[in-house]
């Protein structure tokens, strides 16, 4: 019997170990953490043998395939010993994708994901599909295969888990931008970390779709490198020419395959990074046979997807903005972009190596003031202070809140965009938007 290890204890890792059991393989799992009670509960319901807290390299090297949770680095001493006993390692989903025939729709993209992989899926839904949501969001796509099949899978693909991924192959892949992100675990290369997201089309046949954005100078560059089979579907806000989505006199137009049109201001989500984000969607839905007034409908009552430039609340007049997935500069850029009235802008946390320059005019445009809020605030004093903005210096949601409402009048808004990760104060970004919300409303 073939034995599969599994590396990592999460909702991928639990997944793809019900899928492998399922299969008949010889399944184990561990984790160097502590595993979640009902992680193990599920896997104790399926009888599969897990540790924790540890990894036994006797029950895993013994493998003939390792899946690997893609939070795990490739630095991790474990992955370094499974390379050496030249055991080949895969993804989950890679993993899922050898037993389902489903449609597979993938996402990828520095920004964007989750949001354009929500819209999809949003669109899907309303249209009756039999559809699931896997990838970074929702259930494992392999636990979706094992037990809860779909005719169509909407997956959220990051960096990390296209890394291990061979033989997948997207019926609709669709890449959203390439900007700097967790270059940390890419060697510092942006080479190396814009390879692991045009694996999105690896394996694409001509019956396959690719949509892309076209205003983005790193991927236009990239296509140059690859033969590409699949039908090219490029979008862009600049250009109509050779698009098949764009935006244009206020104009949202799909060209084909089904000619769909609606104002712009009907999209439900703003800012021009969900334009994209609109068009991605469209194009996929209209790809999939969706009809237009589904289209129509879903891309104009979208909630859009919590910490993602939220609306919070207004206090006399002050409008909060929860954006703490701004985890990385571009992302604050948009913000930044879509703000139409004078900004208090809170940043800080912790830093992936971030060059601010890319937002420096945006600020001076649009910030009235700047607060900071880390552990360690000094990078943005060295950055943002020679501006000449009123800043404060925080080290608690509550300090900040408090700060920024200080510093605010009515007309103003606050927005959180910090541009950085948020596990120095934070449990993750959900907690430091969840934190933000509760003392925005409670002021
Ligand atoms: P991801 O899943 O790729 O992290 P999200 O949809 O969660 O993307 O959004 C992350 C952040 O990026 C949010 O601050 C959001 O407002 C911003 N964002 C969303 N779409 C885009 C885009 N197309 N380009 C740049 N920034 C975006």
């Amino acid at each position: 019997m073939k034995r599969i290890v599994i590396l990592g204890a999460a909702e991928s890792g639990v997944g793809a170990a019900a899928l492998a059991k399922k299969e008949g393989f010889d399944v184990f799992v561990t984790d160097m953490g502590k595993i979640k009670p009902h992680y193990k509960e599920m896997l104790d319901a399926r009888s599969i043998p897990w540790e924790e807290g540890q990894h036994t390299e006797a029950l895993i090297l013994n493998a003939d395939e390792i899946i690997k949770s893609p939070g795990i680095p490739e630095t991790a001493p474990m992955v370094q010993k499974v390379h050496a006993a030249n055991i080949p390692i895969i993804s989950e989903i890679e993993f899922a994708g050898r037993y389902t025939h489903s449609k597979m729709i993938c996402i990828t993209g520095s920004n964007g994901k989750t949001t354009t992989t929500s819209l999809i899926y949003h669109i899907f839904k309303k249209a009756g599909y039999d559809v699931g949501l896997a990838g970074n969001i929702g259930n494992s796509l392999a636990l979706q295969v094992a037990e809860e099949p779909h005719e169509y899978y909407v997956i959220e693909l990051s960096s990390f888990q296209l890394d291990n991924m061979y033989d997948f192959r997207a019926n609709i892949a669709v890449l959203l931008n390439i900007t700097p992100d967790h270059l940390d675990r890419y060697h510092n290369s942006m080479q190396e970390y814009t390879d692991a997201k045009m694996r999105i089309i690896q394996n694409q046949t001509k019956d396959d779709a690719f949509v892309f954005w076209n205003d983005d100078p790193v991927i236009t560059q990239e296509l140059n490198k690859y033969h590409i089979e699949s039908r090219m579907c490029p979008f862009s806000i600049l250009q109509k020419h050779g698009m098949i989505g764009y935006i244009a006199d206020g104009e949202y137009i799909i060209e084909r395959p089904t000619p769909f049109n609606m104002e712009q201001e009907e999209l439900s989500l703003t800012g021009k990074h969900n334009m994209y984000n609109s068009l991605a969607a469209g194009i996929t839905a209209d790809l999939s046979g969706i009809s237009n007034d589904v289209i129509r409908e879903s891309l104009s009552d979208f909630q859009g997807v919590e910490h993602r430039l939220e609306f919070v609340c207004t206090v006399h007049g002050v409008t909060f903005i929860n954006d703490s997935k701004a985890t990385n500069v571009d992302a604050c850029w948009y913000a930044l972009e879509s703000m139409t009235q004078p900004t208090i802008l809170i940043l800080g946390g912790l830093d992936k190596g971030n060059d601010y320059t890319a937002i420096r005019d945006l600020v001076k445009q649009k910030c009235k003031a700047l607060v900071y809020l880390g552990v360690d605030n000094h990078k943005l004093h060295d950055f943002f202070d020679p501006l000449g903005l009123p800043v404060a210096e925080t080290h608690s949601m509550k300090e900040c809140v408090d700060a920024c409402y200080r510093l605010s009048q009515p007309g103003d808004t606050v927005l959180l965009s910090p541009c950085c990760a948020s596990f120095d104060l934070f449990k993750n970004m959900e907690d430091r938007g969840e934190q933000f919300k509760d003392l925005a409303r409670s002021l």
